[in-house]
């Protein structure tokens, strides 16, 4: 039985994974602008273990000091050697899954009272005062992560658009790459508290995909106001996104974690012609269609009125989204509610 539509966040049933009929399958192209300095980290940094001096014959006791001190210098290291960004066949990208998880954990954090899920990292009774590790989350978010949940419940909408263990994702987030040079949009930069890091400089611009399958207009929707594409602001990504960082070389003060999505081009399957004609109708724009039987093309401003339409719609069928939530916005008032305060 299909519950009504205002509690279908918390839905008790899940989509099947094969029902493309009068649903909308197809691809959104999307450009994703750096507003900030970006630190969409590999997780890596370059380190070498030096190993010379230690052989497997030492003495039990020599060979455990020898490596402490080993580990220990590599714990150092790992401060001082830039941390590396993500590059794929070469190319630098932001990885189509880092955009997937802060999309994601962005639409848990604003759907908490619509029933959706969120899956906490840390142990729930953490409750970080200023100044503590991850405060900064817990004062822009804290409404959202109380009381804690702990586990992805697979039968919210976001389980079932995003995917929960044992079932497949409907959104597919392809990798971003960089346009341009990678050479002219990476920055080296010395760091308060002896980090050194390689970022993305302001400006640059990525492109990428992301596909999907068998969703409700209103499902689009949703994945439209989660990524901020109607409102023409950005998203917060990556390290450092919550925290005003010191650049030492000047003194200046730098910002990183925001990136502008824009949608430039959305193709939908044959097979979605009937419901997309209607929601186009709705929304009062006109369809491209290239040939009978190829996909339908749509872009600029009647792009841009389809997806709010679209935000509309989901916004009719998930109530107890925060949909007016501005994530920058509060953020910077928690900064301006810091200062003087050594935040
Ligand atoms: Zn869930």
């Amino acid at each position: 039985m299909r519950p009504s539509l205002s509690s279908r966040a918390s839905q008790a049933f899940f989509t099947p994974r094969h029902e493309l009929k009068n649903r909308l399958s197809g691809t959104l192209t999307l450009e994703a602008r750096a507003e900030s300095y970006l630190h969409i980290w590999s997780g890596r940094t370059h380190v070498e273990l030096d190993l010379s001096g230690i052989r497997p014959d030492m003495p039990r006791n020599e060979l455990m000091e020898a490596l402490e001190r080993r580990a220990a210098d590599l714990a150092k290291k790992a401060i001082i050697e830039p941390a590396e960004l993500v590059r794929y066949g070469g190319e630098l990208i932001i990885p189509g899954s880092s955009l997937k998880g802060a999309v994601r954990a962005r639409l848990e954090l604003l759907g908490k009272r619509a029933g959706v899920c969120f899956v906490m990292q840390r142990r729930p009774s953490y409750r970080p005062r200023r100044g503590q590790h991850g405060w900064r989350h817990y004062a822009l978010w804290h409404d959202a992560v109380e009381p804690p949940r702990r586990v992805a419940c697979g039968s919210c909408v976001i389980c079932d658009l995003f995917g929960s263990p044992g079932k497949c994702s409907r959104v597919f987030f392809g990798n971003f790459k960089l346009k341009g040079a990678l050479e002219d949009w990476i920055d080296e930069l010395q760091l308060d508290y002896g980090e050194r890091i390689r970022a993305i400089k302001l400006g640059a611009v990525f492109e990428g995909e992301i596909s999907f399958l068998g969703l409700e207009p209103e499902e689009l929707g949703l994945l439209a106001f989660g990524m901020r594409l109607h409102e023409g602001k950005p998203i917060l990504i990556g390290k450092n996104k919550y925290r005003r960082r010191i650049r030492q070389d000047t003194g200046e003060e730098l910002i990183f974690g925001r990136l502008l999505l824009r949608a430039v081009e959305l193709r939908l399957a044959p097979w979605c012609k009937k419901l997309a004609e209607e929601l186009a109708k709705e929304a009062s724009v006109s369809l491209t269609l290239a040939q009978e039987g190829e996909e339908l093309v749509l872009s600029g401003e009647a792009l841009a009125k389809l997806l709010g339409h679209l935000v509309e719609k989901a916004k009719q069928a998930y109530k107890g989204f925060n949909y007016e939530f501005d994530d920058i916005a509060e953020l910077e008032a928690i900064w301006r509610e810091g200062r003087g305060q050594g935040a």
